[in-house]
């Protein structure tokens, strides 16, 4: 029987990219899952690349698989994704052992070019336009319980770190009732929490209908009986009103925003063609927190963006503690070549970008754990992912809030079937990142 396996960088449009994936290899070629790369006779790389770690690991993962090729020279090496889509055929000459580039366009060809690829010809396929829809073809979710649904990809916003507009094209969105028949289909096979998806999530339908219906899209959605609805991820101009009246009025949507503001210096948001200022940043925050009762707030910064000062930077820390994040995801800049700002001279040493990431983690993780000591003595819902990761006895879960929890097991429970249900958690300790907690019951299901 052949095997393949899937290694997955980057985002969640790359996850359920990779989801498709399995699906077309399962139903085309007939291959079963492998666990790791050794025991597969397809190895297939979705790619990302929007920071310069992610290349580098694949350059190295896929280097690594060297020695495997010799043992078993029927092996298929497929790299797809952005990368790919970047590189194309550039990734034959950096690392020759791979059979198959793909891009980002053409997910749905893949089984064609490995069948190629396994007769002796190495395939490369790498369209600019989308050709065939990948959300027609067949996909098998990582869990039962959580689906990722997108509702638009692609970008129009250019800004000028960014290589999404060039890797995934132009903003195009989904159908609103393909959309809404696709997450009653999903609810129906037991997905309990959607996440939906776009680049720029919350301009949905611009593209198609003239005008965003994002908000809309998300009450309908909310509406189909599924129990959690997330979004990611948000563009602070496009943060409507509406959006947070659906987030605070539909039981079903969580109380949780990633909302990147990836600078606090206005001149600095203007370099990087953001779209909006530091106080029209700090105006939609305070709206948000106003509008959507108990809401948690996420979002990404950028450390030394070209041209970025001092002073630009205490910008930065005074943006984020005004905001008080519960998480923060912070990102020393480098440059992604084809971009504008990748043209950019005034580059910041890295001692200096290196000592700003550490001030600005050390601002974060004070003002997430005191958020989360708030939350000692309280009863939460989570949402149980399975064991814990460093502790098969904890089990390892989400709550409304995005808050990773973690718990013993209930005396007697069987782990697995806890998997993907709701149980009450009371928080007992707070750490800047997760929280610790007794289970007190169980909710509904
Ligand atoms: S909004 Fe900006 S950072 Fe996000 S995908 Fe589009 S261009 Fe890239």
């Amino acid at each position: 029987m052949r095997t393949y396996h899937v290694i997955t960088f980057g985002c969640q449009m790359n996850k359920h990219d990779s989801e498709h994936i399995a699906g077309l290899l399962e139903s085309r070629l007939g291959l079963v899952r492998a666990e790791d790369a050794e025991h597969a006779d397809v190895v297939v790389f979705n790619t990302c690349a929007v920071r310069e770690g992610a290349e580098e690991r694949l350059i190295g993962q896929v280097s690594a698989l060297k020695p495997l090729k010799a043992l078993n020279p029927n092996l298929v090496i497929a790299v797809g994704g952005c990368v790919a889509q970047h590189e194309r055929s550039r990734l034959f000459q950096m690392l020759p052992h791979v059979d198959v580039v793909f891009g980002t366009h053409n997910i749905p060809e893949l089984p064609d070019l490995i069948a190629r690829a396994a007769s002796g010809t190495p395939a490369l396929s790498v369209p600019d336009e989308p050709s065939l829809d990948v959300e027609r073809t067949p996909s098998i979710r990582e869990t039962r319980w959580h689906a990722w649904l997108p509702i638009a990809v692609g970008c129009d916003n250019w800004c000028s770190y960014c290589i999404v507009p060039r890797t995934r094209g132009r903003e195009r969105s989904r159908p609103f009732d393909e959309v809404v028949a696709e997450a009653e289909r999903l609810v129906a096979d037991g997905v309990v929490e959607i996440t939906l998806l776009g680049q720029n999530v919350n301009s949905y339908g611009r593209d198609l209908y003239g005008k965003p219906r994002f908000a809309e899209i998300l009450r309908a959605v909310a509406r189909t009986g599924v129990k959690r609805l997330r979004f990611v991820t948000s563009h602070p101009k496009d943060l409507s009103d509406d959006t947070l009246r659906a987030m605070a009025e539909e039981p079903a949507v969580c109380e949780y925003l990633h909302l990147p503001a990836q600078s606090g210096s206005t001149r600095i948001l203007r370099a990087m063609n953001r779209g909006y200022s530091k106080e029209q940043y700090l105006a939609a925050v305070e709206r948000a927190y106003e509008l959507v009762p108990g809401l948690a707030l996420s979002g990404d910064v950028i450390v030394g963006f070209p041209g970025e000062t001092e002073q630009d930077f205490e910008e930065t820390l005074d943006l984020v503690q005004r905001c008080q994040y519960d998480q923060l995801f912070t990102f020393l800049y480098s440059p992604r070549p084809g971009t504008r700002a990748a043209q950019l001279p005034e580059t910041v040493p890295s001692a200096i970008a290196q000592d700003r990431f550490e001030r600005l983690t050390e601002l974060v993780r004070d003002s997430a754990l005191e958020k989360n000591r708030r939350l000692v003595g309280s009863t939460v819902e989570v949402l149980v992912e399975g064991p814990s990761r460093k502790d098969q006895d904890m089990l390892a879960g989400r709550t409304r809030t995005n808050k990773l929890v973690h718990a013993p097991f209930p005396a007697g429970a069987d782990p697995a079937s806890l998997e993907g249900t709701f149980l009450a958690v009371r928080v007992v300790e707070a750490h800047a990142w997760h929280l610790m907690g007794e289970v007190a019951g169980y909710q509904r299901q």
